[in-house]
């Protein structure tokens, strides 16, 4: 059986230049992972970040642009990504995005751009990095669900659809694996205060005529028993203790980081 190194283990985190991802990126890094980013804008302008991340930790990172919306960049990133690693040896699908608007103004385009994003990209990654994860006998893929993922919430049609369908996914490829030494997992978040819900506050505002305050207040944190949003250190937490050998029986949960909304 061929075992891979923990020193030269690499993590790909799709949607990974903010927020949830970049928190993931840091505290797998820390951990010694060599890392991938990845991010809609040209290498260039994300050269900063890149080595900022590289000089704090003393891992190799790299950053390969592709928009998770479309299979054939997918492609293309996950043949870059294993052919620079030599495999992938985690993986972390994070990239997304929300809409929010009654179901019957709800633009198709949304829809589809939100199920490509969520949970298509996850299965195209899934499928590209599963040869050499078997292989080696060892794996780890997260999927960054929501709470959303586990509870309905009005005017969130395409989100919840995807953010479900992602926890289906991670169970049926836990499934697929469990007896390859890989563990498929979602990680599903509360409200955490990244741009993802910065732009969501004044939308959600408008479509239920709220104050900004109130929004934050009656609407995200009225559900969470903690009263506050969860913070991207916690989530990235979680995510370097399911890349420990000790998570090896962690497989096809889906696991809530959500100051205790869905224990209501
Ligand atoms: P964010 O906006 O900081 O992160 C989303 C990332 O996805 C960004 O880096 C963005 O560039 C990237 N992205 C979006 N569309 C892309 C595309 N087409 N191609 C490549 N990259 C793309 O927000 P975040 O909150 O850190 O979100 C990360 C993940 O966490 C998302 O899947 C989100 O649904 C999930 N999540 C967030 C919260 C929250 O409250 N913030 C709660 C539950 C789940």
């Amino acid at each position: 059986m061929e075992t891979s190194s923990k020193t030269h283990r690499t993590a790909l985190i799709t949607g990974s230049t903010s927020g949830i991802g970049l928190a993931i990126s840091h505290a797998l890094a820390a951990d010694g992972f060599n890392i991938v980013l990845n991010g809609r804008r040209p290498e260039a302008d994300q050269e900063p970040l890149r080595q900022e991340l590289a000089d704090k930790h003393g891992v190799t990172v790299s950053y390969l642009p592709a928009d998770m919306s479309d299979p054939k960049q997918i492609e293309r990133l996950m043949a870059n990504a294993i052919k620079k690693s030599s495999g992938i040896d985690v993986l972390v699908n994070n990239a997304g995005i929300q809409f929010v608007a009654p179901l019957e103004e709800f633009p198709t385009e949304k829809w589809d751009a939100i199920l490509a994003i969520i949970l298509s990209a996850a299965f195209h990654t899934t499928r590209a990095v599963l040869p050499h994860m078997r292989q080696q006998q060892w794996g780890r893929i997260i999927n960054i669900s929501s709470a959303h993922g586990l509870r309905a919430s009005p005017d969130k049609a395409a989100y919840v659809s995807a953010k479900h369908g992602l926890v289906g996914l991670t169970k049926t490829v836990a499934l697929e694996t469990a007896e390859a030494g890989i563990t498929c997992n979602a990680i599903c978040p509360g409200y955490v205060l990244t741009p993802l819900v910065e732009k969501q506050i004044p939308d959600t505002a408008r479509a239920h005529h709220m104050s900004e305050e109130d929004v934050v207040r009656d609407v995200m944190l009225s559900e969470m028993a903690t009263k506050r949003f969860v913070k991207t250190e916690e989530i990235g937490g979680l995510a370097a203790f399911l890349c420990s050998d000790e998570a090896a029986s962690l497989t096809g949960a889906a696991l809530s980081v959500d100051g205790g909304w869905t224990a209501r």
